[in-house]
């Protein structure tokens, strides 16, 4: 099969934002390593393209993160919990910002107590075991993900989102669904694990930012392209939210079954292979 050929854009390329989940998609899904899209970062690099990160990690795993892309742009964490902004980015105040620690930080996201609390009820109606991170020791999330010790402590600093797994057969997605949506509550699933959210997703932080960017964009009287890049379920909302919605592989050659998307773009390749191929495309 020939991959598919992908359009380009004949904008000016400052005026691009890229929006791009992490795991699976820039990272490699089993090292976490991003060797694979280097060539496509330096040239993003080179025109000042800003690479947006949006992703289930939280706050501590993706600052180490941002130092070695040397990404200075906005973040959003935990699904959509939160969208976090280096202080004076945009040349305006943020809409519902507080300001902490050199970030103008909004959040979306439920509280991580609430959805813990909400988690051990939902086990006991459903009788099943539902393990969250807040019940995983520090080894577990080790052997689960394959992260180091030290990247599974600072995945284990939440706010806003609660991965976790469903060690019994005998529950019903169904049955969950219903469980959660009856508390206001949503779930979606990442590479890994099932998430616990409040009604925040990926989609509306991005739109948010959206927003910011063409506002920006407005003062020099460019047109914006907005780019999403995701591999998993969890990536739907963010992609129906940008202009060129790219879809990578899993590691063995298929696309995520549950995303279908009018003008979805499928990137010839797995994880940050793909991104890599999809994004030199776009900037031909
Ligand atoms: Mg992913």
């Amino acid at each position: 099969m020939h991959p598919p050929k992908l359009s380009t854009i004949n904008e000016s390329p400052r005026a691009m934002v890229i929006f791009t989940d992490l795991d699976g998609t820039l990272l490699d899904g089993s090292t976490y390593s991003f060797d694979a899209a280097q060539e496509a970062l330096d040239e993003l690099h080179t025109r000042s393209v800003p690479i947006v990160v949006v992703s289930s990690k939280t706050r501590a795993e993706i600052e180490p993160l941002r130092a070695r892309l040397r990404n200075e742009h906005p973040f959003i964490v935990e699904n959509g919990g939160a969208v976090i902004v280096p202080s004076g980015y945009f040349p305006f105040q943020l809409t519902s910002a507080t300001v902490r620690n050199h970030y103008s930080i909004v959040e979306l996201g439920t509280s991580y107590g609430l959805l813990r609390q909400a988690l051990k009820e939902i086990a006991q109606e459903l009788e099943v075991e539902l393990r969250g991170y807040g019940d995983m020791p520090v080894e577990e999330i080790v052997m689960r993900t394959g992260l180091s010790r030290q990247e599974a402590e600072l995945a284990k600093q939440r706010d806003y989102d609660e991965p976790f797994v469903v060690d019994n057969e005998r529950c019903t997605l169904d049955a969950l669904t219903q469980a959660i949506t009856a508390r206001g509550l949503r779930w979606t699933k990442g590479d890994r694990f099932h998430h616990l959210m409040g009604v925040q997703d990926k989609g509306e932080a991005v739109r948010y930012l959206i927003e910011c960017y063409h506002r920006q964009a407005d003062r020099h009287r460019d047109p914006l392209i907005t780019v999403g890049i995701g591999n998993s379920l969890n990536d739907l909302p963010m992609l129906k939210a940008v202009d060129r919605p790219i879809l990578v592989q899993q590691p063995n050659g298929s696309y995520e079954q549950d995303i279908e998307l009018l003008g979805l773009i499928h990137a010839p390749g797995p994880g940050p292979i793909g991104w890599n191929r999809a994004v030199l495309s776009l900037l031909a």
